[in-house]
């Protein structure tokens, strides 16, 4: 399970939420993901994620494996994480739709050959028709974006050494979700690259915006998911990939009304999975805050009327994962004449609260850039707020994640 945390404070509370999910009987290996995107606009480096996995896990005393996710990295951005990281999630999505070369497609092209008819495939319901016209189709998408992966995973394997790390390969910022013929085909040219793709993250139907809970038809993401098993099951039974591949799902975070419906699609397959989340420990730590009231609930009043009066700097980055309603954000007047508790039920992802507002909500995610800007106040305010942010934090990562989805618990 990938976790964020964008200053860097929160490792140890986040890793009592797995302790606390291993002490249940189920053990998830923490993977602290941040992108480069986030590296730039925080101005953190790799390194300082590195500093913080492993100091977490020493104060934790966690004994299993953990990982440090280059997370989104390119061939033009890998570089200055290879010391830091030991798992790579490799972004091909502005490649998809590149040719490659004629040869290169009429070699796969006769490869995949032999899977030509309709292929039935175990747990999907109609069988999956595969012809020329298809095949070419897929190959013209995807065949150039997989031999990237494999020339950004050779890359690092030249630096690191080979088994030395965990390969991702990540489709999910695509412009459509993938079919499961474009998926059982991606793996197969992925397989081909001989890349030993632990994760593959492909793009899903609906919005996964930042922060707030999927946007979409629920029942067709269903039907998605449980077919990406099958073809992940039928994939590593046809090519030659890991036994332990899994899905890996970039939720941006809170996708409540999923946590069942994937809980139990993995249960019912026997399959592993990973699922991202985004930077969302920040907002624990502003809930943290203005929990704490005084110089805490001060600073997260302040960070909201600054960041609402630059509104389009903080969205720009962002504007593809969120949804912001202006009209429906609070104006900074208001948020003044708010107490502790008013500003945490408006922001505390309690779907079940009159007062919670996904768009203040997704507002206050994107402000984290203010508060990196007020470094050295927000850090100190961190340090003397401890007790209330690290409950928070752990909390909404066992209770409101872990539970859900991979122990079958209602939040
Ligand atoms: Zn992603």
């Amino acid at each position: 399970m990938g976790i964020g945390d964008r200053f860097g404070l929160e490792g140890a509370a986040q890793l009592q939420a797995f302790q606390a999910a291993k002490d249940q009987g189920v053990t998830i290996t923490p993977v602290w993901n941040k992108s480069n995107r986030e590296h730039s606009l925080i101005g953190t480096r790799p390194r300082d994620v590195r500093v913080e996995a492993d100091a977490a896990v020493k104060a934790c005393q966690w004994s299993g494996p953990y990982f440090v996710d280059a997370d989104h990295i390119g061939l033009a951005t890998v570089d200055k994480f290879v010391g830091a990281s030991d798992f790579f999630t490799i972004d091909v999505a502005d490649s998809i739709g590149k040719p490659a070369s004629d040869a290169s497609i009429a070699r796969y092209m006769a490869e995949m050959q032999r899977f030509s008819g309709a292929l039935r495939i175990p747990g999907i319901a109609e069988p999956v028709v595969v012809d020329p016209a298809s095949l070419q189709e897929i190959a013209s998408k995807y065949l150039f974006a997989v031999e990237e992966a494999g020339r950004v995973y050779r890359h690092i394997v030249q630096q690191k050494g080979e088994g030395n790390f965990v390969t991702e390969v990540s489709f999910d910022e695509a412009s459509a979700p993938q079919t499961p013929a474009e998926l059982l085909f991606i793996l197969a040219a992925l397989a081909r690259e001989a890349i030993p793709v632990a994760t593959v993250a492909p793009k899903f139907t609906g919005e996964f915006l930042k922060g707030i809970d999927y946007v979409g038809d629920i029942k067709r993401f269903a039907r998605e998911f449980e077919e990406d098993l099958a073809i992940l099951e039928f994939a590593k039974q046809s090519f030659t990939l890991p036994p332990a591949l899994k899905l890996s799902i970039h939720s941006g975070s809170d996708k409540f009304s999923l946590y069942p419906i994937m809980h139990r699609a993995i249960k019912k397959a026997g399959a592993g999975l990973h699922l991202k989340t985004a930077g969302t420990t920040w907002l624990e730590e502003v809930i943290g805050l203005a929990a704490a009231g005084g110089e805490g609930l001060a600073f997260v009043k302040a960070l909201y009327h600054d960041a609402y009066g630059r509104f389009d700097e903080m969205a720009k980055p962002y504007l593809t994962v969120i949804a912001i309603d202006r009209q429906a954000l609070p104006t900074p007047a208001q948020v003044d004449s708010w107490g502790a508790q008013e500003y945490v039920e408006t922001l505390e992802h309690n779907q079940a609260c009159k007062r919670f507002n996904i768009h203040f909500r997704q507002m206050v995610h994107i402000s984290f850039r203010v508060a990196a800007e007020k470094r050295e106040q927000y850090l100190a305010l961190l340090k003397s707020n401890r007790s209330s942010i690290e409950s928070h934090v752990s909390h909404n990562i066992l209770k409101r994640h872990i539970e859900p989805l991979f122990l079958g618990i209602a939040a």
